[in-house]
């Protein structure tokens, strides 16, 4: 059976590796989706094959709450929602991972060195990362507020926290006998978790949740030396590192440091330059816009955040077609933050079907832009704004942008001249070639596509 269970571990192993192999483009997503799951459901029946089980009652409880959850809040929550819900899963992982080092540790407190170790680092990390993917869900879902919640001397209160328990975690370790210290070392874990993410704005929660993702990444890996359990080790050590490297990419792509993220304050520039300077701007109607693309022979589609919270993918998708009937050439412009989670706009105009040879990375469309004859930005903002590349006092400074201030002539559907995220006014939609197309996103592409008949077939 031994044998059996680690063939099980082997394949198992390898479909999660393959699983993030695939997942990096949309062509291959769902394949590596799929691979994903069933690595799982293997690693799960391995699991149960490899030890005795006590007490099967409790596997199919916990089976069928899990499952009673997780299938209703994959049809609930909406796309834009996606931040909350992968903080929500982090924070039950973590707390899973937390209580299993937690019962193994009074279980068995006298275990060799390195495997109390482990205990310690699993349960301080599962711990503080519940605490704190609770906090970063409930800033995206605004039940907390978004703005940093700052005070003195912060960062020695909370440093000097971490020190304190790692302190106590050292003394379990040499006297793992003294027990009643573990709930003192849990606790201020529990309060560090919290404490780490108060003062991080709103803005960049997203980069926290990927972080918060390599952290119940890394409980699950010392999870597995504790239990001795070797896929457990690599599947916590590929979460730990993927999570880190989309951490990664997305400072990158925002030209930010860890640093800066987390202990930048970045979200407090929302509440000082929230105002929006009253500068002219020119509009223009569907029919004005539809006879403009109609008369263009390139145009480039900038999506953003926008599109996600109208919907907008399968108009969009519409729009496409029509346009491309009509012998336009037509490609999507991706900025890698684009939207709330990277990928998210991958994911949503593969839901409407538009060829994947039509999504063009940033770096390679935006020799593109100075060509194109129609720039129409769906949605997005910070991702468009200039001043990221003129003007040194903005906060976005530095960030790469899609350079859509190049294009012959732009467009830009969004409903006011409300900012985006980053709460900054965008220059962008004071050019002389930019045109204002006021309303939602799905609305404004219905009433161009109304504009735009479909050409009469040939008697
Ligand atoms: P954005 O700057 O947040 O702007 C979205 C725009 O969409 C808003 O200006 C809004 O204007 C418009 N909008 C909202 N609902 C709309 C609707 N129903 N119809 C039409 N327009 C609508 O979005 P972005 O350009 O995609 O930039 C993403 C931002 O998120 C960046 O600041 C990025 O740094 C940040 N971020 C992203 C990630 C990531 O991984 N993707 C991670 C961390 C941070 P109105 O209200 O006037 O309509």
């Amino acid at each position: 059976m031994a044998q059996l269970v680690n063939y099980i571990y082997i394949v198992s192993a390898a479909l999660f590796i393959l699983s993030l192999k695939w997942m990096n483009s949309p062509a291959t997503a769902r394949r590596g989706v799929f691979a994903g799951e069933t690595g799982m459901l293997m690693a799960i029946v391995g699991t149960l094959l490899a030890h005795e089980v006590f007490n099967w009652h409790w596997v199919f409880a916990a089976f069928l709450i899990g499952t009673a959850v997780g299938i209703p809040i994959a049809y609930i929550m909406p796309m834009t929602a996606v931040p909350q819900r992968t903080a929500m899963s982090h924070a039950c992982g973590a707390l899973a991972a937390a209580l299993v080092g937690t019962a193994e540790f009074y279980r068995e407190p006298d275990q060799p060195v390195y495997v109390l170790v482990a205990l310690l680092v699993e349960t301080l990390l599962g711990y503080l990362t519940f605490t704190g993917s609770l906090m970063a869900m409930g800033k995206l879902q605004e039940v907390l507020p978004q703005r940093p919640i700052t005070y003195r001397n912060q960062n020695v209160i909370n440093v000097g926290l971490l020190a304190v328990a790692v302190g106590l975690g050292v003394r379990l370790v040499a006297v793992p006998t003294d027990t009643w210290i573990f709930p003192i070392f849990a606790g201020l874990a529990l309060i560090f978790g919290v404490l780490l993410i108060i003062p991080i704005g709103g803005a960049d929660m997203p980069t926290v949740i990927s972080l918060l993702n390599s952290y119940a990444g890394l409980s699950a890996c010392a999870m597995g030396f504790v239990l001795d359990n070797k896929l457990l080790v690599i599947a916590g050590a590929l979460d730990g590192s993927s999570g880190l490297i989309l951490s990664i990419i997305m400072c990158k792509a925002m030209n930010r440091s860890f640093t800066n993220v987390l202990f930048g304050a970045f979200g407090q520039i929302q509440v000082t330059e929230g105002v929006v300077e009253q500068r002219p701007v020119r509009s223009a109607s569907a029919e004005e816009a539809a006879s403009i693309l109609e008369a263009a022979s390139s145009v480039i589609i900038i999506p953003g955040y926008g599109l996600a919270v109208a919907q907008a993918q399968h108009k969009i998708r519409e729009l496409f077609d029509a346009l491309t009937r009509r012998g336009v050439d037509v490609k999507f412009a991706i900025h890698p933050v684009a939207g709330r989670m990277p990928g998210h706009m991958n994911v949503l105009l593969a839901e409407a079907d538009i060829p994947y040879d039509k999504l063009w990375e940033m770096d390679a469309i935006n020799s593109e832009f100075a060509q194109c004859d129609v720039a129409l930005v769906i949605g997005a903002n910070d991702v468009t704004n200039p001043a990221a590349r003129n003007n040194k006092a903005s906060p976005i400074y530095g960030m790469p942008i899609l350079d859509v201030d190049k294009a012959r002539s732009v467009m830009v559907i969004k409903r006011s001249m409300r900012p985006g995220f980053a709460g900054i006014d965008n220059d962008l939609y004071y050019l002389e070639k930019t045109l204002m197309l006021f309303g939602d996103a799905k609305s404004f592409v219905s009433d161009i596509l109304k504009e735009m008949p479909a050409p009469a077939a040939k008697a």
